[in-house]
């Protein structure tokens, strides 16, 4: 029988239970074994404990649950191809030739890596008398496949990333609660919210609330931002709005990539536009939860996907990512994903922010 492991990886994110749970039954269904490996790549790497053989009751009562239950972690070692050799160690005594990894960009360029080194790192096992020849010999190659667990929807080629929606209606629900204390008081609120170098959050959140104005990292605003805020704040508020929102993203610049501060920004509509205004930094309530209706169906649809994948890979396959795009679940190639959401983190970073719009644009 096949032995497929889940593990969750980096940031959490609410669906990433379901995800694991669907790869767990669908295993089972089509007569694998599936195993959880616990705290993401640590658990890869200390083996031992750390990876279970999963059961179809032991995922039960997992698809409401936010956060993931199997645990996550940022894991150095894993970076390192030592660490990489431990874990590939205790693939082979697992006897798992098969890793299902739902996690942000970071944890899927650390499983394709592990992938292209995989016949080397067995190599290097049996040269160091740590595995036998015989050991090996099952594991010629190691199937990996992508499932996009994070809050920030900022992979290219999928149009969600698992956990996305539940934080947009989160961030919503804490604005809506902010709205109505800003209305009685007529009051100006900053509201930062999560997203490292994607503005999705962000923006979604402002369409969403009627926000009056969102800063994103894609797409700067131009240097006369603070006088055209105050413009557009002031109109708002000449037509009987009584309550000002601006949302701003984490990764939030202006066009010379200094940061916008929610600071910076209170100190504008004080005394720029006169408004009495409050800074809401959301934090970590933004990730937690349980997860939405629409995370719950993407988690389980896209790990059934991702056991098919498994079972329909050969040597020749590259390592896919399962995504959705216009409401159709799909493969990838894991790598290309990857690489074009680097490719909108360096635009940013260069200040090619054309690029970085029609890069999100193609999205
Ligand atoms: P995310 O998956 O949410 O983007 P990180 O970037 O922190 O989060 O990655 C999670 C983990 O994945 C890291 O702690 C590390 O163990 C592993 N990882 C990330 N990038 C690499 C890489 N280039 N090579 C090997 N492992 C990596």
């Amino acid at each position: 029988k096949r032995r497929i492991g889940v593990m969750t990886s980096g940031g959490d994110a609410p669906g990433m239970n379901g995800a694991v749970r669907a790869v767990v039954r669908m295993a089972i269904h089509y007569d694998c074994e599936a195993y959880a490996i616990f705290e993401g790549y640590d658990g890869l790497v200390k083996g031992g404990d750390m990876i279970k053989p999963m059961q179809w009751e032991d995922v039960r009562g997992f698809l409401s649950e936010g956060g993931t239950l199997i645990g996550t972690a940022r894991c150095m070692e894993f970076m390192e191809r030592p660490g990489r050799l431990k874990a590939a160690k205790n693939m082979v005594l697992k006897g798992i030739d098969a890793l299902v990894i739902c996690g942000g960009d970071g944890s899927l360029t650390g499983a394709d890596k592990f992938r292209a080194e995989w016949p080397g790192l067995l190599q290097e096992l049996v040269d160091n008398n740590e595995l036998s020849q015989e050991d090996i010999q099952p594991f010629k190659h190691l199937n990996i496949v992508g499932l996009v667990g994070s809050i920030d929807n900022d992979l290219s080629m999928t149009d969600a990333t698992i956990g996305c929606y539940t934080s947009l209606a989160r961030i919503c629900e804490a604005v809506d609660s902010v709205d109505t204390t800003a209305t009685s008081h007529q009051r100006a609120f900053i509201i930062e919210v999560m997203g490292r170098h994607c503005g999705w959050l962000a923006l979604m959140a402002g369409v969403s609330t009627g926000a009056d104005f969102v800063f994103i990292p894609e797409n700067p605003p131009e240097e006369t931002w603070a006088d055209d805020m105050c413009k557009i704040v002031k109109k708002h508020r000449s037509m009987g709005k009584r309550k000002t929102i601006v949302i701003i993203a984490e990764g939030a610049i202006d066009r010379n990539k200094n940061k916008i501060k929610p600071s910076m920004v209170k100190d504008i509509l004080s005394n720029q536009a006169g408004l009495d205004t409050r800074v809401t930094t959301l934090g970590h309530v933004q990730r937690g939860g349980t997860p939405s209706a629409y995370d719950r169906m993407l988690a389980t649809l896209q790990g059934v996907e991702a056991v098919k994948a498994v079972i329909e890979a050969t040597p020749d396959t590259p390592s896919p990512v399962i995504c959705i795009i216009e409401n159709k679940i799909c493969r990838r190639p894991l790598l290309e994903a990857v690489a074009q959401t680097k490719e909108v983190a360096v635009a940013i970073d260069n200040g090619d922010f054309a690029k970085a719009m029609q890069l999100r644009d193609a999205e």
